[in-house]
């Protein structure tokens, strides 16, 4: 790790009070906080007294909150202590504009798409969480960072497996790319059963630590969804060679398959920080706490195929993959608004999968995204056309 000044790494996390945003800073802190690294930027949303704080504990540049009406209270929190605020999604752009080197990009949803892409823009490394990026803007994401020149480097556990066996010199001999997924807490739910769920309910992951959202998106199996149209484009592989399968016990993180018959995989405890610092410290590995396997005490490793008719968002990933065009854009825009309405208890459970299929079906023409416009333009139409069907 790097000591003295002139060498230090610049930092920046958009979504620092997050799930994923507060293990980065873990992480940065343990692999030697202030003094191997510069923080140059934090941002966050609603939660301004944790922004403030994660700043002046980081000796952060900039802190933004997304969240204009928040301005005056950060401003207020940080007064006297010299690091600059801004707010708003100009204020995140402006952070992602700063010169870091290495921007983790952990804004929760497509709020993290125009403050990313100014930082792949800008030729920064960028360590991504946030899987509507690729979801959405798919192509012409990959297409920014390649221009911009930095590394995109994912963050996301089955993807960091996945970029940790794949080998780059063997990619003639690739035949599947294998995610796995735990079944979140209604693997075993019958149908009946799944329609009366709550937020509640939904979002105790059986493994793993994380924000509402994506808790609830684990538990409907869209997390997945999300996941197999994010690995198509970070890994330039074909629909079919996406496989997803269900193994409970989230200690095999992905896998990779060659067509001599070897399967490669990535095992570990389910932390997020071991897939945040490899992205932190790409090609070295580091030391890190997290909890290690025993196999001697690792009783079984199962694996089960998903079950589509209780997990249709898995069906709609192929569909959307399939028909091409902006579907992933819509999939995820008329997905976040579902989710909403679920949360809001406004929808059931099942209702999020009914409402994303009719709107991918009422776009299914359109073409596909030549510029960021048009992204926004469907992400916009999707959100609209499923607003309405929520009534
Ligand atoms: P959280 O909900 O825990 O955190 C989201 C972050 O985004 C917070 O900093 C939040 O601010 C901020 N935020 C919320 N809304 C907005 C907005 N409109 N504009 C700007 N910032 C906003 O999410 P996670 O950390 O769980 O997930 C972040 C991303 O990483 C997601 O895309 C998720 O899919 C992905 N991911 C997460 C994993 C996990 O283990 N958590 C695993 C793999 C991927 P505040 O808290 O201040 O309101």
């Amino acid at each position: 790790m790097a000591t003295g000044a002139a060498s230090k790494r610049r930092l920046t996390i958009l979504g620092s009070t997050g799930s994923i945003g507060r293990s980065t800073l873990d992480v940065v802190a343990r692999l030697g906080g202030r003094d191997a690294f510069e923080m140059v930027a934090l941002t966050g949303n609603g939660n301004v007294a944790l922004l403030a704080s994660q700043a002046v504990a980081f000796g952060a540049e900039l802190a933004v909150t997304a969240d204009e009406t928040q301005y005056s209270e950060l401003k207020q929190a940080l007064a006297g202590t010299g690091i600059a605020v801004a707010a708003g999604r100009s204020g995140l752009v402006e952070a992602a504009e700063r010169d870091a080197g290495w921007v983790m990009a952990a804004i929760v949803g497509n709020a993290g798409l125009a403050p990313t892409l100014a930082a792949a823009g800008r030729g920064a490394d960028i360590a991504l969480a946030n899987k509507e990026c690729l979801v959405s803007a798919g192509p012409l994401f990959v297409d920014a960072v390649r221009r911009g020149g930095g590394r995109l480097l994912p963050v996301d556990s089955e993807h960091n497996a996945i970029f940790q066996v794949l080998e780059g010199d063997q990619r003639h001999a690739l035949e599947r790319i294998i995610l796995t997924a735990s079944g979140g807490p209604f693997r075993t739910w019958p149908l009946a059963e799944m329609k009366g769920v709550t937020a509640d309910t939904a979002r105790a992951h059986p493994n793993w630590s994380m924000g509402l959202k994506i808790s609830i998106d684990s538990a409907s199996m869209f997390n997945k969804a999300l996941e197999m149209i994010e690995a198509r484009h970070l890994f330039s592989v074909a629909p079919e060679q996406i496989e997803v399968i269900v193994h409970p016990q989230s200690v095999v993180h992905s896998m990779v398959a060659y067509s001599d018959g070897s399967v490669l995989a990535q095992l570990g405890s389910p932390d997020m920080r071991t897939a945040i610092g490899y992205a932190l410290t790409y090609p070295q590995r580091c030391s890190l706490p997290v909890e290690r396997l025993d196999f001697t005490k690792l009783a079984r490793l199962d694996f089960e195929a998903p079950d589509e008719a209780r997990f249709p968002a898995l069906r709609l990933a192929r569909v959307a993959m399939q028909r091409g065009g902006v579907q992933g854009t819509v999939l995820n825009g008329a997905k976040e608004v579902a989710l909403e309405a679920f949360i809001a208890g406004r929808i059931g459970f099942l209702d999020m999968a009914e409402i994303t299929e009719a709107v991918m079906e009422r776009l299914a023409a359109v073409p596909a995204a030549s510029a960021m416009d048009d992204v926004f333009a469907a992400d916009d139409e999707a959100r609209r056309l499923a607003a309405r069907l929520i009534g």
